[in-house]
C-alpha cells in the first residue's frame, strides 16, 4: 500500500487566470473523504451495472443532448477558470465530449458485447469460449488543468458506459469546472455515487491512488506519472498514464510555407501552448528555413493576446505565473547559449501577471532546455535539418513520444516518414487535431506515457477481460487427465504429431501410436 497520506484539509481558492478574480473557495477532500467516496461507489456500482450496457447508452444520449443545449454557458465556465479564448472551450472542449458521446452511443455496445471466441486448438475442440468485458469496479481518475473539461469528461464517460463507478480528482487549479460536468452527468442521469468529485491539490490525488479504487487514469506531468507509478506498482493497481509532451513538427523542402508557418503558429499558441499536443520543436528543411521563419513571426505578432472572454481573442492567459516562471527560464537557457528570440520573449505585464507574448526562437540547439524539456507556453523553436534522416533522427532524440507531425505535399512520403517517429500519433500536414477525433487512440510512448484513452482502446482499458470456456462433453474424463502410466508419454508424442506432423504419412503413423491413450483407464 502506499504510504501514509495524511494532510491538513486545506481550501482552494479558484480563480480566473485573466483577471485574478477569484471564483469560488473549495474544500480539498482529505484522506478520510477520499476513502469513504470509494466505499459509496463500489457500494452503487453493483446497481449501475446491472443497468446494462443499452440502457447506459441512453444516459449517455442524454447527457450529450443536455451539453449542447448547455454549450455556450460550460464554454465561458471553462474560460473563466483556464483562461483559454471561449471559441477554443467551444471547439477543443465541449466538442470533443459530445464527440465522444456521439462514438460511445455509436460503438460501446458493438464493442464491449459479449463474443463467441472461436479457436482452432484442435486438442481442445470441445471447448466453447467466450469473452465478457467487464467493469473494474471504481475507477479513478486524476486530471490535471490544461483541457479541464474535455480529458475527464472523455475519460468518465467511457468509463461509465463500461459499468463503472468513477471517482475524479480534478487539477487544484481548474476544480469547478469539474462540478460542471458533475452536474451534467446528474441530470442525464447518472446517480450521485456514480461519478463524485473530489476538489484538492496532489495530497488528494496520492489519497485517490491509496484507496480501494480497482483502476487509474492519470493525465499529467511526468514526474507526477512517475510518482503514481511506482505506488501503483506495490499493488498492481492497473494504470494508465497520460504524460507529457514535446511534440517535433518536420516541414519537409516541398511544404507550402504560408499553410505550414499557419499550423505551426496555431499548433504552437493554442491554448497559449499549454497543450500536450502543443507544436514544440519545429524542425524545417534548410531551403525553406529562412522563409518559414519569417512567415511564422509575422503571423505569431498578428496574434490578440487578451481575455479569453473577448472574442477577438486568439491566445489567451497562462494558467498561472508559475508557469509563466517556466517559460521565462526555458527562454533565459536558451538566450543564454545563443538562440535568438525573434519575436515575443516578455511577458505582456500590461494585460497582467499571466499574459506572454507569442515567442519565435531561432539558432536553437539540440540541447537546450527549450528543447529537452516540456516548455508548455507560447514558444515556437525553429531548427533547420538537411535531409529526411536528419529529421528523423532530431524528432526521435527526445525522452517524449506523445504525438508528431510532417508536414510535405507528398502524402506517401509523409506517410513513410510517420512510421519511423517514435511517437503514439503522427498527423501528416496537420497537428493536435486528431484529439478531436473520437475513434482515435490517444497515448504516447517513452516518458509520454502507458496505454490509452479514446477510441476503441481508451474504453477497453476501462474494462477487465474475462474469458469463461464451457466444456461441451461434461460426461467424458479428459485424456490428459491422471493417472499418467507406462506409455502415455510415447502415445502423447504421437498425438503431438498427429496435430501438426506433415506429411499425411507421418500423421496416420502417429496416429496408430497413439490410439492406445483413448483406452487408457483414467483416476
Ligand atoms: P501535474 O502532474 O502537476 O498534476 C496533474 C494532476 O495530478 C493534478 O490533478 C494534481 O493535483 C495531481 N497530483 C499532483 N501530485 C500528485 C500525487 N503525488 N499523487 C496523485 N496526484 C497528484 O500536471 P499539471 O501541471 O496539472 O498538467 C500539465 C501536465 O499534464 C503537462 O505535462 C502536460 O503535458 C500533461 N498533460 C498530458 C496530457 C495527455 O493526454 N498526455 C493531456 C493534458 C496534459
Amino acid at each position: 500500500m502506499a504510504a501514509n497520506v495524511d494532510f491538513a484539509v486545506s481550501r482552494l481558492l479558484c480563480v480566473n487566470p485573466a483577471t485574478g478574480e477569484v471564483l469560488g473557495e473549495l474544500d480539498s477532500a482529505g484522506p478520510t473523504e477520499v476513502r469513504a467516496a470509494v466505499t459509496r461507489a463500489r457500494d452503487a456500482q453493483p446497481d449501475w451495472n446491472a443497468l446494462g450496457i443499452r440502457n447506459r447508452v441512453r444516459v449517455m444520449r442524454r447527457f450529450q443532448q443536455i451539453l449542447l443545449s448547455r454549450k455556450s454557458e460550460i464554454a465561458r465556465r471553462i474560460t473563466q477558470e483556464a483562461g483559454k479564448p471561449v471559441v477554443e472551450a467551444l471547439l477543443t472542449e465541449v466538442l470533443v465530449v459530445l464527440d465522444a458521446a456521439r462514438f460511445l452511443i455509436d460503438n460501446a455496445f458493438a464493442i464491449l458485447r459479449e463474443e463467441k471466441l472461436p479457436h482452432g486448438n484442435p486438442a481442445l475442440k470441445t471447448k466453447s469460449g467466450r469473452i465478457l468485458h467487464e467493469p473494474y469496479g471504481v475507477v479513478g481518475i486524476i486530471s490535471p488543468w490544461n483541457y479541464p473539461f474535455s480529458i475527464p469528461a472523455t475519460q468518465a464517460l467511457a468509463a461509465l458506459v463500461a459499468g463503472n463507478a468513477v471517482v475524479l480528482k480534478p487539477s487544484e487549479l481548474t476544480p469547478l469546472i469539474a462540478f460542471e460536468l458533475r452536474s451534467l452527468l446528474r441530470e442525464a442521469g447518472v446517480p450521485d455515487d456514480i461519478f463524485q468529485v473530489l476538489p484538492g491539490e496532489g495530497a488528494t490525488g496520492a489519497a485517490l491512488v491509496a484507496s480501494a479504487i480497482d483502476k487509474l487514469i492519470f493525465t499529467g506531468s511526468v514526474a507526477t506519472g512517475r510518482r503514481i507509478a511506482q505506488i501503483a506498482a506495490e499493488r498492481l493497481l492497473p494504470i494508465v498514464l497520460e504524460l507529457g509532451g514535446k511534440d517535433p513538427m518536420l516541414v519537409l523542402e516541398d511544404t507550402d510555407i504560408d499553410v505550414a508557418s499557419s499550423g505551426a503558429v496555431w499548433a504552437a499558441f493554442v491554448n497559449a501552448g499549454q497543450a500536450c499536443l502543443s507544436v514544440e520543436r519545429c524542425y524545417v528543411h534548410r531551403s525553406l528555413y529562412s522563409h518559414f521563419i519569417e512567415a511564422c513571426c509575422e503571423k505569431a505578432r498578428k496574434l490578440r493576446v487578451g481575455n479569453g472572454m473577448d472574442e477577438a481573442t486568439d491566445v489567451g492567459p497562462m494558467i498561472h505565473e508559475r508557469q509563466v516562471r517556466v517559460v521565462e527560464s526555458h527562454l533565459e537557457d536558451a538566450r543564454r547559449q545563443g538562440a535568438r528570440v525573434l519575436t515575443g520573449g516578455t511577458r505582456l505585464r500590461e494585460l497582467g501577471p499571466t499574459f506572454f507574448a507569442p515567442t519565435v526562437l531561432a539558432d536553437v540547439d539540440q540541447n537546450m532546455r527549450v528543447m529537452r524539456e516540456e516548455t508548455f507556453g507560447p514558444v515556437l523553436p525553429i531548427v533547420p535539418f538537411r535531409d529526411d534522416t536528419e529529421a528523423v533522427r532530431l524528432a526521435n532524440d527526445s525522452d517524449y513520444g506523445l504525438a508528431a507531425s510532417v508536414w510535405t505535399r507528398d502524402r506517401a512520403r509523409g506517410e513513410r516518414l510517420a512510421r519511423q517517429i517514435d511517437a503514439g500519433t503522427v498527423m501528416v500536414n496537420d497537428a493536435v487535431s486528431y484529439f478531436s477525433i473520437s475513434e482515435a487512440p490517444h497515448g504516447g510512448v517513452k516518458s509520454s506515457g502507458l496505454g490509452r484513452t479514446h477510441g476503441r482502446w481508451g474504453l477497453e482499458e476501462m474494462t477487465r477481460l474475462k474469458y469463461v470456456d464451457s466444456d461441451l462433453v461434461p460426461r467424458i474424463k479428459k485424456i490428459w487427465w491422471f493417472s499418467y502410466g507406462g506409455g502415455f508419454a510415447g502415445e502423447m508424442k504421437g498425438f503431438v504429431d498427429i496435430l501438426y506432423a506433415r506429411p499425411l504419412r507421418e500423421k496416420l503413423k502417429a496416429g496408430l501410436r497413439s490410439a492406445g491413450a483413448l483406452w487408457r483407464k483414467k483416476l
